[in-house]
Formats: C-alpha cells, structure tokens, sequence
C-alpha cells in the first residue's frame, strides 16, 4: 500500500500491485500500461486502492478528481475502439469501475459508508426505497430514536398528529405550523453539526491507519479503530435519522 501524501495522490500503483504489461511486457500501471498506453485487466480492488489512495477519509478531492479525468482518458472505450476486443472489454470494466470509484470516494457521506462497509459494517437501511416499502405495506419500520433526541422527536410527532387533525378539519394553525419549523430547523442545524463530528472521527481515524501502515502500536490499534469506526456507524444513523424526520416533517407540511 503507497502512502500518498494529501498534496499528492500517487497515480503510480505500489510494487506489489505492478506486474508486466499483456502487450508490450513491460512494468505497468495498475490500470493501463505505462510504456504502450494498452489496458490491463482489471484487478479485483476496492475503490481507495484503485486510486492508489490509503483506506483513509480525508481524501483530497481536487486531486482525486485530476486522476479521475487523466484515468477517464486512458481507460476510455473510444480510445481502444480500434484495438482487439479483449481490451475493449476491460476498458468498459475498468471505466465502470473507475466511474463507480470515483462518485463514491468524492462524496463525504458515501466515502464513510464505504470504509464501514469494507470494514465489515452493515448500515441500517433507512433509504428513501426502503422508507416507502415498509409505508406501503404497511408495516411500522422499527427506528431507534437516538436518545439525544427524545425529546425533540416526541414533541415534534405530537405536533405533527395535530397538524394531520387540523388538515382533517379544514383548520389552518399558522402557531403550530410556525412552532414545526422551528423544531424542523433544529434538526437541520443537528444534521448538520453531525457532519463536523464526522469530520473529527476522520482525523482519529486517518491517524490510526497511519499508525498501522507505519507499523506503530499495531496491537493497541484494533480496539481503537472498533471504536472509532462504531463512533462513525452512530454518527451517520443519528444522521439518517434525522434525515427521514424532516422528510416526513416536509411531507406533512405539504399536505
Ligand atoms: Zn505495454
């Protein structure tokens, strides 16, 4: 595994991951091969790897987005159109996976999902899909309330049940509808503020991948990661839930 600095993302894959190229025999890129520009087959790696990036979460996306498009041209179909249909296949392969790759590590929510899920972590499904299946039939989807928001969270649904009582009777509560948005905008602002203690998990946890590739304190870091990394699993459910609250809020408030 390279150790990439922030500044430099390295488009060079490490010494392990280079064999010699199908065409031309020479040392290769991990994806395509640096003396004949021909596309390799692709390797089964995740997507940190396949950018030649650390399992870390702070991730400099300018720079990832440079070897996005300087991967795009080398790996594009087009380019290869002329060249035997073995290659072309693997140039569709490694811009899907590419394509794949890089949507996912750009985005800050979607990057941590993934290093949970490669650390061996299913999230609760909370999506939007899975919200409208359990609506439809009919069965109550069973959410954890975070207990830091309890309260919010009775109080709100309490005002929501008179909302749908007042649209019932034709009564419009311009207190109540007002006193809604308010509770909607705390937990917006919450949503929001769970980003930032995100962000500060990003750091521990960056700095114990560094140990690890450093080889520091290997024994002492796999009870730290575990709590990190279930620090991270909490934040981002408070965070789903908060999400599906106010989409239930708004869709109340529409009605
Ligand atoms: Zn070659």
């Amino acid at each position: 595994m390279t150790k990439s600095s922030l500044t430099a993302i390295s488009t060079k894959p490490a010494p392990e991951d280079t064999h010699s190229c199908w065409s031309c025999g020479s040392m290769r890129a991990a994806h395509f091969c640096e003396s004949c520009g021909k596309v390799q087959p692709p390797a089964p790696v995740d997507y940190f790897t396949f950018f030649g990036l650390p399992p870390k979460l702070n991730v400099d996306v300018p720079a990832l987005e440079k070897d996005f498009y300087e991967f795009s041209r080398k790996l594009h179909p087009d380019l290869n159109a002329r060249s035997g249909s073995q290659e072309q296949e693997w140039s569709l392969e490694q811009s899907s996976l590419l394509n794949d790759a890089y949507r996912t590590l750009r985005d800050p929510i979607k990057r941590t999902e993934y290093l949970l899920h490669l650390e061996g972590v299913a999230l609760e499904e909370q999506s939007k899909s899975a919200t409208e299946q359990a609506r439809a039939s009919g069965e109550i989807k069973k959410q954890i309330v975070p207990p830091d928001l309890l309260e919010e969270v009775f109080e709100l649904n309490m005002q929501l049940e008179e909302l749908r009582m007042g649209q019932k009777m034709g009564d419009d509560d311009p207190d109540l509808t007002a006193d809604i948005n308010k509770h909607k905008n705390a937990l917006e602002s919450k949503h929001e503020s769970l980003l930032q203690e995100l962000q500060a998990l990003w750091k521990e946890w960056d700095q114990l991948v560094d140990c690890q590739l450093g080889n520091q304190g290997l024994a002492a870091s796999q009870a730290q990661r575990t709590e990190v990394r279930d620090k991270m699993v909490d934040v981002l459910n408070r965070r789903n839930y908060i999400r599906n609250l106010v989409r239930d809020v708004n869709a109340a408030l529409e009605e």
